[in-house]
């Protein structure tokens, strides 16, 4: 079966301005299938937004591709609809235009549009909303808007960088839960930076754990939990195990991550 995003020996170094080179990732090479829900965990440091912005064509890498249903990418590219940590709604733009945005771009039609951009939002759950403006959001509605905003464009992977990075965790938790719920409503290929351990496990087919620097892929836990997954799963044993798991191998690298930079 073509994996619906294939990573084959993606590397890269990065040369600073005082000559120093800093390699972020060693080869690493990943399939995803169709359908498939996948948590790149790792420390900070580790190179996960470097491979983030290497799939999603705003870096290139030194060696590697990156094949989207066995077809070659580079380049920014409407298969792989990205989704950032920080604020990247538009303020000025209510929910509405904020969805539509990226079929205005496409030159479709207002109604067109809108009806498209409706249905989306009603999926991240903000109707009602669309007219709101970002500053009238909550930090997890606006993170859901821009949700909205990439789904619109239909990509055929959904690639985020710790999109709920800079939310509190009762909205981290709910959100997991309707992140899921969308997923799996549009069988939506996806691809989730974190570096949380809980929402990784919750949320995924498939876990990554990176090594720290350079950066490369440490081991893949297959977790096998039924779903729906709400997030009551988190009480139980089970899922206990497989956060230990991870844990395990994490902390190692954590702690290699500190010692690098000094924090102890
Ligand atoms: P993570 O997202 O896992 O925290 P990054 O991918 O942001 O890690 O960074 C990995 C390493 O590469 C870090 O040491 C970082 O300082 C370095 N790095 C990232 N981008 C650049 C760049 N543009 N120039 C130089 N070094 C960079
Ligand atoms: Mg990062």
């Amino acid at each position: 079966m073509t994996a619906a995003l294939a990573l084959s020996n993606i590397s890269k170094t990065f040369h600073t301005d005082n000559g120093e080179q800093v390699q972020a990732l060693a080869p690493a090479s990943l399939d995803i299938q169709q359908g498939e829900f996948v948590s790149i965990i790792g420390p900070s440091g580790c190179g996960k937004s470097t491979l983030f912005n290497i799939i999603g064509g705003m870096v290139m890498s030194d060696t590697g591709s990156v094949r989207v249903d066995g077809q070659s990418v580079t380049g920014t590219h409407k298969d792989i609809g990205m989704v950032f940590q920080e604020e990247s709604t538009f303020p000025w733009r209510t929910v509405l235009d904020n969805v539509a945005f990226p079929l205005e771009v496409a030159g479709i039609s207002r109604a067109e549009r809108e009806e498209k951009a409706r249905h989306f939002i009603q999926l991240v759950g903000l109707k009602g909303f669309e007219g709101r403006y970002p500053h009238q959001l909550s930090g997890g509605m606006r993170q859901r808007t821009s949700i909205a905003r990439t789904l619109a464009s239909e990509p055929r992977i959904l690639l985020m960088d710790e999109p709920f990075g800079a939310l509190d965790e009762q909205t981290r938790l709910l959100l997991g839960d309707k992140l899921l719920q969308i997923c799996s409503e549009l069988n939506q290929t996806t691809v989730l930076i974190t570096h949380n351990i809980t929402e990784a496990v919750q949320l995924s087919d498939k876990v990554v754990v990176m090594s720290y620097r350079p950066g490369t892929i440490k081991q893949v836990v297959d977790i096998d939990l039924p779903r729906p997954r709400g997030s009551e799963l988190i009480a139980t044993d089970e899922f206990g195990r497989y956060v230990g798991r991870i844990w395990e191998d994490l902390r190692e690298e954590a702690a290699r991550g500190m010692i690098a930079t000094g924090e102890v």
